[in-house]
Order: C-alpha cells, then sequence, then structure tokens
C-alpha cells in the first residue's frame, strides 16, 4: 500500500458516491494508466436493469476503449469493494497488472471472502491483489447505503 494507492483509492469512492446519490449500490472503480487515471465507473445496475453494470466493468470497458487496446497489461485498477466473480474473471480476461480494493465483500467476493477467483494461480495471467486500502471508507459507504435501503423498505 502506498499514498499513491490511496490517493487513486479517493477517486473511486467519488465514483461510488455518484453510485450512492443515484441509489445504486455504492461501488467506485478508476483505472489507473501510466500514473494516471484513464477511465472511471460506478455501479449502474438498476439504472441499465442489467446484474452485468458493475463498477469494475464498465471502467474496464471504458479504459480499453480509451487507451485503444483491450489488453490492460500495464495497467492498475482501483475499486472500493472486492470484485465479485464476473469482474474477476473480466479483470484477468483484459490481463489487468494489478487490483487495489477496499472493503471485503461478503456477498460476493471472490479474493477469498466468498469465490476463490483472484486468489487462485492462473496459467497464463495472474493480477496482482492489494486489499484494504481506504477500507474504513469503503465500508462505512455500504453500511449507510443499506442501512438507508432497510430504512425505506427497499429490497436489498
Ligand atoms: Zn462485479
Amino acid at each position: 500500500m502506498s499514498v499513491c494507492d490511496e490517493n487513486f483509492m479517493r477517486e473511486a469512492l467519488v465514483e461510488a458516491k455518484k453510485a450512492f446519490a443515484l441509489q445504486e449500490v455504492p461501488v467506485g472503480a478508476v483505472l489507473v494508466h501510466e500514473g494516471k487515471i484513464v477511465a472511471r465507473g460506478h455501479n449502474l445496475v438498476e439504472k441499465r436493469c442489467d446484474a452485468s453494470c458493475h463498477a469494475e466493468v464498465l471502467c474496464l470497458r471504458a479504459g480499453a476503449k480509451i487507451l485503444g487496446n483491450w489488453r490492460l497489461v500495464e495497467s492498475t485498477l482501483y475499486c472500493t469493494l472486492e470484485p465479485c466473480a464476473m469482474c474477476a474473471g473480466a479483470m484477468a480476461l483484459f490481463r489487468v497488472k494489478r487490483l487495489v480494493y477496499g472493503a471485503p465483500d461478503l456477498r460476493h467476493g471472490a479474493n477469498g471472502s466468498v469465490f476463490n477467483v483472484l486468489n487462485t494461480s492462473h496459467p497464463i495471467h495472474q493480477v496482482e491483489v492489494t486489499s484494504g486500502v481506504c477500507e474504513g471508507m469503503a465500508k462505512g459507504l455500504m453500511q449507510e447505503f443499506f442501512r438507508q435501503r432497510r430504512r425505506d423498505g427497499s429490497a436489498v
């Protein structure tokens, strides 16, 4: 973990707050290439009525488009929450070099919380993982979101 990781994670948290404001589960991501943010994303599952519109996948797609290359071998993805199995699989397919995430996801996390995707050795591409960066802020945002949802009587 470095100051740099924390700074980029704060940007991912900005994205998570955008999701929160849209009444989406507050998860945000940024893709960093050569020390710069090239793409950003936040959950849009409700808005697009599409369970695959996770922050990470949207961010990877946008980044590949901007860089003109789907092989993101020199890129780091910052995400506020431990990615799910779909997003973890997408990271391997997009050849992301490194993943940095904040809080564990006890419902869907694929770095050991529920599934073992990122933490299983892969013959072709291994994503380096750093966890726990700005964990408290990412977790706080999720807790606040679900507290509100329960209070409002919405499905969680
Ligand atoms: Zn996901």
